[in-house]
């Protein structure tokens, strides 16, 4: 049986005061969100303040990225040793504003699969293809070759461990969401290779839907059977759209 996620990616959003009371109130109304397991990705600034919030609750904390090294000089990094210490237990890793804004490749992905498991953070790793790339019917190779130099870089224990987030970047922040046919045939197309590379394990990996992702359409993206939730950024700011999305199952 497949865990069943719902992550917000808060982004670059919110004070901490903000985000304290966003925290409260989701770890508050989790309370109906059954079996799903919620996630919120704040800020650095705000994970220990988040951690005091959602304790107690169903709700787990994650970060939105981590550092490649495990400390040092490196001027403005945040090391997984560090997001562990806060009680974090999953960390975002190659989301697309990080391979496009801040030039993350897979040889840096692969260093911060490392970093995270090295410190029992569970990665919520990123994958997705450009507009081109689905305009030029290439978006089941970017995928792939993604996955590939990545994911396939792990061992068994630690595929075991991992989180697939599928987030076409046409559909990143832009109203725009893949239909639930177009999901779920990527979520299956993932599936298929991973279980070509890791077998039977990939039946237990979670692979979340993200892109524009809203109480109005979430039913039809979850209802597929490969799509095991989502991971949400402009809804995971408010509360009741956020508790919406968890409910839509
Ligand atoms: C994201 O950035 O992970 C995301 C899915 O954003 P949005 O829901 O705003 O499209």
């Amino acid at each position: 049986m497949r865990k069943k996620i719902v992550a917000g990616n808060w982004k670059m959003n919110t004070t901490v005061a903000k985000g304290e009371e966003l925290a409260a109130a989701v770890a508050e109304k989790s309370k109906e969100t059954g079996e799903t397991l919620l996630v919120l990705a704040p800020p650095f600034t705000h994970l220990t303040k988040v951690a005091d919030k959602i304790k107690g609750s169903q709700v787990q904390l994650s970060a939105q990225n981590c550092a490649a090294e495990t400390s040092g000089a490196y001027t403005g990094e945040v090391a997984a040793s560090m997001i562990a210490d806060t009680g974090a237990k999953y960390c975002i890793l190659g989301h697309s504003e990080r391979r496009e804004y801040y030039g993350e490749t897979d040889a840096t992905l692969n260093k911060k699969l490392e970093q995270c498991y090295a410190n029992g953070l569970i990665p919520i790793f990123c994958v997705g293809e450009k507009l081109n790339d689905r305009e030029s019917e290439n978006h089941f190779n970017v995928v792939k070759t993604q996955l590939e130099n990545t994911v396939f870089n792990l061992n068994d224990e630690q595929f075991g461990k991992i989180i697939i987030a599928y987030e076409p970047v046409w559909a990143i922040g832009t109203g725009k969401t893949a239909s639930s046919e177009q999901a779920q045939e990527m979520h299956a197309f993932i599936r298929r290779i991973l279980t070509e590379k890791f077998g039977a394990k990939a039946d237990c990996t979670s692979i979340l839907y993200g892109g524009s992702c809203n109480p109005s359409n979430a039913k039809a993206l979850f209802a597929n059977k490969d799509v095991d939730g989502g991971l949400i950024g402009g809804a995971s700011l408010k509360v009741d759209d956020f508790i919406a999305i968890a409910t839509s199952f």
